[in-house]
């Protein structure tokens, strides 16, 4: 697809809005003024100044507006509004694979991390579904959706088990290490899985930067960098990274039902204080030999914990 960019003054967008008010769509990208669709072209301006205009017709459409040859080139990226990286200005709407993780920041329970394919024409099924941003949804909504989405949305899912993780956090590799090759390896299963249709963008959820993204990865014989993107609140940027959140928050639910089983009790999700009391409970009922197959170990709770345990139960 075609574009165009022109740079005008604020004054002068808001002279665009009216002029396209018969075709503004409701939804505007982040950074974004207005967003309008004619039937040739569809025109997005930005706070920032710049506006796109994409389609067969864009650069008649562009032209009305000043000479398209003097401004700016057609740019692919522009800096979102709080300009922490840089993505396609209509991201929201390309086909993308997005990937996010659960459960770094839980004492029990394993690190699900999940890269998921949103073609463009499943946005609005998937929005219909009830996708978005995770942290507006509870557990059992959470669960009713993913259940509806695994069977249309290729997606990919590593589990990071507790022994595991604290082999390799024993071992010096930190969580940061853990979640990027995880995050890595998840779009690369994805990216083989939607063969031979490639995606638009490809969305992180960002938890580092990407320079020490790209460092932990500096001896990965595979490493995904064509047109990898990198922003924090990527939930709520593409319906993709939405679904890769809902996806590993379900897994990582089961996951944690399971323990609870095998725990003999409810164990509770987090790091808080419920926690210590859980595990202190745990190592009394089971022995302190099963913590590592159910915690993350080098987190302050076990310590806690064994407190706990001395001051209740012995
Ligand atoms: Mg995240």
């Amino acid at each position: 697809m075609s574009n165009v960019v022109l740079v005008k003054s604020l004054m002068k967008i808001n002279e665009m809005k009216n002029y396209y008010k018969a075709y503004l769509s409701e939804k505007i990208p982040t950074g974004g003024v207005f967003s309008a669709k004619t039937p040739t072209c569809q025109v997005t301006a930005y706070k920032s100044g710049k506006v796109l205009f994409q389609g067969s017709g864009c650069e008649a459409e562009a032209e009305k507006w000043g000479d398209i040859k003097a401004s700016a080139p057609a740019i692919k990226t522009n800096k979102n509004e709080k300009g922490q990286s840089h993505l396609p200005p209509n991201i929201s709407s390309l086909s993308v694979i997005g990937s996010d993780e659960v459960g770094t920041g839980d004492y029990f329970g394993p690190i699900t991390v999940v890269a998921a394919y949103v073609d463009k024409n499943q946005i609005p099924l998937l929005k219909e579904l009830g996708v978005q941003d995770s942290k507006n949804l509870n557990d059992d909504k959470i669960i009713k959706i993913a259940k509806q989405i695994k069977d249309i949305v290729p997606y990919s899912l590593l589990t990071l088990h507790n022994e595991k993780y604290n082999k390799l956090q024993k071992s010096g590799m930190s969580q940061g290490k853990m979640k990027t090759l995880l995050h890595n390896k998840a779009i690369g299963h994805v990216l083989n899985k939607i063969q031979p249709t490639e995606p638009e963008a490809i969305l992180i959820d960002e938890f580092t930067k990407k320079e020490t993204y790209y460092q932990h990865l500096k001896n990965e014989e595979v490493i995904h960098r064509d047109n990898v993107f990198f922003s924090t609140k990527a939930e709520g940027i593409h319906l993709a990274v939405a679904a890769a959140s809902i996806l590993a928050r379900y897994a990582f639910v089961q996951h944690f039902d399971k323990l609870s089983k095998e725990a003999g009790f409810t164990i509770t999700k987090g790091a808080g204080h419920k926690v210590d009391e859980n595990a202190a409970r745990l190592i009394h009922e089971k022995g302190i030999e099963v913590l590592p197959h159910f915690v993350k170990l080098h987190f302050a709770n076990t310590e806690k914990a064994k407190k706990l345990y001395v001051q209740k139960y012995k």
